[in-house]
């Protein structure tokens, strides 16, 4: 096979595992070099959350777009111009609209969003104004946005690039793909924030198919969390207006909520919520900790694990296996996205006099 890239080249995830997707040589790849994102040990943070694991964090921040997002958004914008589409839509609470406005810009396709009005993280509305996709804040929230969406691409010549479009979840299961291909392995658990329920569904599908293919011998347990706030599967009910800090996991109608909750009782797991107190706290102690700064929402899978350790949970699994379980969780969207939470929970910097024993008195030498 002849490429224009050879060797250690990434190119992207649709051509890493072309063989894994419903993807065909008429297929035109519309790609950013997504994926391939690093999966970071984080032994300090694991000694502060949860002593009894080896804890890894999957940041998907790393992606072109800063989110998770662009691994569906590959596929989806890739199968919409092979279908020849010429408008695309989706309704979003920020990174889906930013990772459609970018993929919908190379692939020259018109890219229409709606977004919650004022209610989306400040990062990420600039990347969909500035990729010169068509926003429209409507007086409603994510629900009502996707509610919108289904009507309008069932009724007219407009693709459909929220996660119901199935291309989406088959791109982002190569985030299990990475995370077995790195380890050699599957972890014993996988941790993961959950709105509207298409990634967990992604994840889940992903490490089965790497199961029935022997690439890896155990399955992970599958551990979503929610914002107390946007907490559906917790309450086993719909949520009508949902609030919670983690603006990307503020939905209260998750439209895969079945196959999430099959996900979590296929593989032993569980869905649990944490509250935006434990949330930011958990966001701040993983930069401090790792290194790693996501957004908010990222957070809730964190601070589960944090909780869950403290419960003993995972001191029983170390007990039935013998060792520490591995844990990823996965870091889903950068935390310069929503850079208006990280000042307001960590503060501003103390203002000195330009001397240097101004700051070594500062700094209590
Ligand atoms: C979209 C998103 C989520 C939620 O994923 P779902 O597939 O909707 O459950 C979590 N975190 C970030 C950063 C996101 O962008």
């Amino acid at each position: 096979m002849t490429s224009l890239s050879s060797g250690m080249m990434w190119r992207g995830l649709i051509e890493s595992y072309r063989a894994h997707l419903p993807v065909s040589e008429q297929t035109p790849v519309i790609s950013l070099c997504e994926g391939n994102t690093p999966l970071v040990y984080a032994p300090r943070l694991a000694a502060h959350f949860a002593p009894d694991c080896e804890l890894y964090l999957k940041f998907e921040g790393a992606n072109p777009t800063g989110s998770f997002k662009d691994r569906g958004m590959t596929m989806a914008v890739s199968k919409a111009a092979e279908d020849g589409a010429k408008v695309a839509i989706c309704a979003s609470t920020g990174n889906t609209s930013a990772a459609a406005a970018a993929y919908c810009a190379v692939a020259g396709i018109r890219c229409v969003v709606l977004i919650p009005n004022n209610n989306i993280a400040l990062g990420k509305l600039a990347q969909a104004m500035v990729s010169g996709a068509t926003v429209l804040a409507i007086e409603g929230n994510f629900d009502d946005g996707l509610r919108i969406v289904k009507d309008l691409t069932a009724n007219y010549p407009i693709a459909m690039l929220n996660s119901l479009n199935p291309y989406r979840l088959e791109g982002q299961k190569t985030g299990a793909f990475e995370v077995c291909d790195f380890l050699g392995f599957a972890p014993d658990f996988h941790f993961i924030p959950v709105g509207n329920a298409g990634n967990i569904t992604a994840y889940w599908k992903g490490y089965r198919e790497y199961h029935e293919l022997g690439k890896i011998e155990t399955l992970p347990k599958m551990c979503g969390f929610q914002a107390a706030g946007a907490a559906p599967l917790v309450l086993g009910h719909g949520v009508d207006a949902p609030e919670t800090v983690a603006t990307a996991i503020r939905i209260g109608h998750p439209a895969r909520a079945e196959e999430a909750l099959r996900a979590r009782d296929e593989s032993g797991g569980l869905i649990d919520s944490v509250t935006d107190e434990e949330i930011l706290l958990a966001q701040r102690e993983t930069a401090a900790l790792s290194g790693i700064f996501g957004e908010p929402a990222c957070a809730a899978p964190l601070a589960g694990i944090k909780k869950l350790n403290a419960q003993g949970y995972f001191a029983q699994a170390r007990q039935e296996l013998g060792r520490k379980p591995v844990v990823v969780s996965v870091v889903t969207g950068h935390g310069l996205k929503d850079p208006n939470t990280a000042i307001r929970i960590s503060g501003s910097p103390t203002v000195v006099p330009a001397k240097n024993e101004s700051v070594l008195k500062a700094i209590g030498f």
